[in-house]
């Protein structure tokens, strides 16, 4: 885990809930500037509106304080809540071992030449596959996207489910139904366990199927961190 905090009471307790996942955070930096915060308002149908202060996370700076490869990994996973720069240092670095670079672009923003040159998966939701493709309807993002480069794009699509592109081929993958409580952290949850599944040697269809199960199991509970399942639970949804 790479990223920032502050040194503050949520910068120690967001440290601390890694640790005991048994994360290794070696590589999160406390700078002098608060934690990043987001404030999140739920509606009764679970879907919600999220306002993000990044605080330290926009101060980190993986150019000037270069990252090591950890030996054994073989996915990175990146969302755009630290600077762009860093997430471009980071992807080099994965691509220069091969390694598969999962690119989660939240907040959506326009994504430079030199991180889709990677050939990057990208995992963006409806909203923000608009904001990276620069285009106002998913079929011109996705193809402006892939005619600059990216690899394989997973749309998730709240309760439709996911969209899997390969080149030519588009893939739906349906969601689980449930009735969401809060859909805080699904992407997330989504994204996170499509890295992990893909690390462990899992296809792009079979990791995107994890995915989903696990971020339908989030929805059912509130909460962010705190509604997101854990593999055991996921296996269990996924064979139901
Ligand atoms: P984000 O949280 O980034 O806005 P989405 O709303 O697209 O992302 O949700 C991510 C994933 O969470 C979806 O692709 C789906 O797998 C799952 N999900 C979200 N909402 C629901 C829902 N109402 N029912 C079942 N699954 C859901």
């Amino acid at each position: 885990m790479v990223g920032a905090v502050g040194d503050d009471p949520y910068g120690r307790e967001s440290i601390d809930a890694l640790r005991a996942e048994g994360v290794d955070v070696s590589g999160v930096r406390t700078l002098g500037t608060p934690t990043g915060i987001a404030l999140i308002a739920v509606a009764p149908d679970g879907e919600n509106l999220i306002v993000v202060a990044p605080g330290a996370n926009a101060g980190l700076d993986l150019e000037g304080q270069p990252l090591s490869w950890p030996e054994h990994a073989s996915v990175l996973l990146a969302s755009l809540e630290v600077p762009m720069a860093g997430v471009v240092a980071a992807a080099e670095l994965a691509s220069a071992r091969d390694a598969t670079i999962v690119i989660n672009p939240a907040p959506g923003q326009p994504l430079p030449d030199s991180l889709l040159a990677l050939r990057p998966i990208l995992s963006p939701n409806e909203r923000e596959l608009l904001a990276c493709g620069e285009s106002e309807t998913q079929e011109k993002a996705i193809a402006s996207l892939q005619s600059r480069g990216a690899g394989s794009i997973v749309v998730t699509r709240g309760a439709a489910g996911v969209l899997i592109v390969q080149g030519e081929a588009w893939r739906e993958v349906p969601a689980h139904p449930v009735r969401a409580v809060d859909t805080t952290g699904a992407g997330d949850t989504f994204v996170g366990v499509l890295a992990a599944w893909l690390a462990s040697g899992s296809t792009l269809d079979d990791a995107a199927a994890a995915g989903n199960a696990a971020a339908a199991l989030k929805v059912r509970s509130p909460g962010a961190r705190h509604g997101m399942p854990d593999r055991a639970a996921i296996e269990a949804e996924l064979h139901r």
